[in-house]
């Protein structure tokens, strides 16, 4: 019986009217601390604006406001830009051993040649995962851990995992939550659910995944995190014939920016017969392997 499958894809001294308020003009300052005051303003205003245009502008060059330091985490929505961002991707684009057309992208947008090209992770920063095993079966961590390395090989990303945690599920968990993860972008969050919690797992559908994205202060958007939801409806028996690992793989696919396809036999048709990658789903994630690095985010 075959199940659906969906991506889910978030003022100084005034002039006073009282006279009483007046008093003797003070008298003139010394010649060399006039010229000191004089000169002291015109910097604390292009210090000013240096400062706000600054914070916007040196992310977007790979460049840290210094000053970003200073405001906690906690009073901010995002964290400090670049993060864990190397100078070059952390290990080798991947080419297709198959070349194939069938796979189709979560979002795209315009390089700066005009191009059209996939929304992805930047593969110059490793996408951390934690898994939380409320109500999953005993080998999940393990599956997780097997399922994003078949990703590594096949996007040329690199994945951490950072563990288990205990982390509810939140249909509109937040990118950023510095107070359970610190000053990043949250990582990944992994786990089963049911449709009480995650009302797009309601019917058939029996996984939801998908990634988070931000937009640098050039207009270039990037993944940053991302949720796979499983139903815990996949481990009651009878109910499906689809393994929950398929179902994983196919939910992690969507995390990097894979769309649905019609095409069958491919694992990204929502309501796919195979549990593995096939040559489409394969050709895409290795393009999605390929964006650029992403300092400004
Ligand atoms: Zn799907």
């Amino acid at each position: 019986m075959p199940f659906r499958r969906r991506d889910r894809p978030p003022p100084g001294w005034s002039p006073s009217s009282d006279p009483r308020a007046w008093s003797p003009a003070p008298a003139p300052l010394p010649a060399r601390r006039r010229r000191r005051a004089a000169t002291v303003l015109p910097w604390l205003v292009v210090l000013t604006v240096a400062a706000v245009y600054g914070t916007r502008w040196l992310p977007a060059l790979g460049v840290e406001a210094p000053w970003l330091a200073l405001v906690p985490a906690s009073a901010r929505d995002h964290p400090r830009p670049g993060v864990e961002e190397a100078d070059g991707r952390l290990a080798p684009a991947v080419v297709p051993a198959t070349p194939a057309t069938s796979f189709a992208f979560l979002a795209t947008q315009r390089d700066s040649t005009g191009a059209t090209v996939p929304v992805t992770w930047s593969p110059c920063r490793p996408i951390h995962v934690v898994v939380d095993p409320t109500g999953a079966p005993a080998d999940f961590a393990a599956q997780v851990q097997a399922a994003t390395a078949e990703l590594a090989a096949a996007t040329g990303l690199t994945f951490v995992d950072d563990g288990v945690v205990a982390e509810p599920a939140d249909p509109d968990r937040d990118a950023f939550l510095p107070d359970r993860y610190g000053d990043r972008w949250a990582p990944v969050l992994v786990r089963f659910a049911d449709a009480a919690t995650v009302p797009s797992l309601a019917g058939d559908v029996v996984g939801v995944g998908g990634p988070q994205s931000v937009t640098d202060a050039r207009g270039r958007t990037s993944h940053v995190t991302g949720v796979v939801y499983l139903d815990t409806d996949l481990l009651r028996p009878g109910l499906t014939a689809t393994p929950w690992p398929a179902v994983l793989r196919h939910e992690l696919a969507h995390l990097v920016g894979l769309d649905h396809v019609d095409d069958p036999t491919q694992l990204m048709n929502p309501v796919a017969t195979v549990s593995t990658f096939q040559a489409g789903d394969l050709a895409g994630l290795a393009a999605l392997g390929q964006g650029a690095c992403a300092p400004g985010v």
